[in-house]
């Protein structure tokens, strides 16, 4: 064994997923127990998320994007419509809207929140606007407040990207117990994981059952056990194999939560503020889950992010970038965006780093982080002078 393996500290990833091994062994018992597509495991989930959110019913599906989709396929959106939504996301909240053949129409984002600017929605609202998709970019709510009463003024239908949002709260209730239609995602990297999977919160009976069409291929179990195709439907199901690590994160969330708080508080503490970061709203996210810490660079690092990412990667230390704004991909350049039509969003895509932030990080970790960023920061200096 040579000094140096024995004296460099593991690799910290941006996140980890924890599973549990109680978990794990529920697992086993899904793979031993001859049943491994959707089955009693989900029907549990949807049942144990139903009563978390004041019992409004929940379907699972086999990823936050198809929950989505699906979500836009009910409230009828299609060819011709505009969906209103924020660059500032993972491009699954625009994919989404062309797959159903509608517009996506991006509004800047706000400085302080990150998310969608809601004083600059109303400006793009047009005849054809169907539906609101706002993001809690990680997981700091949007305003329901004025949000819900945008969309009731224009009656638009409200597609919650709550993707990042598990354990998150506004004004006091639990993201997913109120609304309209609520998107969760169970991607590995989320609060809440079933390796993938995602979920949605609806109104009633009829738009479940509508939702477990779409989700399976249109069919529906007619009573003595025949099949009827009643529509089109997706092949979007989530297996048990899937629910049964859902069933297990969902006894530990909100320790899981505390623990992302605390982690964060100490991030504060530590940070060197005279490194000109730009940090997230801190005051703000007393009702959010701390999906993701995510520091600005200063503008005078903005153009030597890659440097920056490959500074704490030689240190031992893993950082995402989440996101920069969608409409400078090429995709939505060739449809007509380009720079400068979002300043705000395109700012913060420029300078947003993710740093590491899971339940099962150590305290000496944060330390390690703030001693790292404050090295490459200086060499970041020392080498342009
Ligand atoms: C993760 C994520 C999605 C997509 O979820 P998947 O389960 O990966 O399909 C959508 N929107 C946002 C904001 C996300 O973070």
């Amino acid at each position: 064994m040579s000094a140096v393996s024995t004296s460099t500290p593991p690799f910290l990833p941006f996140t980890r997923p924890s599973v549990d091994e109680r978990t794990i062994a529920e697992v086993g018992d899904v793979l031993r127990s001859g049943w491994l597509t959707t089955g009693p495991k989900c029907q549990a989930l949807e049942a144990a998320l139903s009563d978390r959110w004041g019992g409004r019913p929940v379907r699972l599906a086999n990823s936050g994007t198809a929950t989505l989709e699906l979500a836009l396929r009910i409230c009828g959106v299609g060819p011709g419509d505009e969906v209103i939504t924020t660059p500032l996301s993972w491009v699954a909240t625009a994919n989404v809207v062309l797959a159903v053949g509608a517009k996506p129409v991006f509004v800047d984002a706000d400085p302080v929140t990150r998310n969608i600017d809601l004083n600059l929605i109303e400006k793009a609202i047009t005849p054809r606007t169907r539906a609101l998709i706002p993001v809690d970019l990680a997981g700091l709510p949007v305003d329901r407040d004025r949000l819900n009463a945008l969309a009731a003024k224009h009656r638009l239908r409200v597609v919650e990207d709550a993707a990042q949002s598990f354990g998150s709260q506004w004004n006091g209730r639990p993201i997913g117990s109120f609304g309209d239609l609520v998107s969760f995602s169970f991607h590995p990297n989320k609060n809440l994981t079933t390796g993938e999977g995602g979920c949605l919160v609806l109104n009633n009976a009829e738009e479940a059952h509508r939702f477990e069409l779409l989700r399976l291929q249109g069919v529906a179990r007619l009573p003595g056990g025949e099949l009827e195709v009643e529509a089109w439907g997706a092949k979007a199901n989530m297996t048990d194999i899937a629910a049964a690590i859902g069933l297990g994160q969902l006894r530990t969330i909100d320790e899981s939560t505390a623990r992302r708080r605390a982690l964060v508080q100490r991030y504060f503490r530590l940070w060197d503020a005279a490194l000109g970061f730009d940090m997230p709203p801190e005051d703000l996210q007393g009702h959010g889950n701390w999906h993701m810490f995510q520091p600005l660079l200063p503008r005078s690092l903005a153009h030597r992010r890659a440097d920056f990412l490959e500074g704490m990667k030689v240190r031992g230390i893993g950082v995402g970038v989440h996101y920069p704004a969608m409409h400078l991909f090429s995709m939505f350049r060739a449809m007509g965006h380009g720079s400068g039509d979002f300043p705000v969003a395109e700012d913060i895509g420029r300078r947003t780093v993710t740093l590491p932030l899971f339940p099962a990080m150590d305290d000496a970790d944060v330390q390690r982080v703030c001693t790292a960023v404050t090295e490459v920061v200086a060499d970041l200096r020392g080498a342009r002078s």
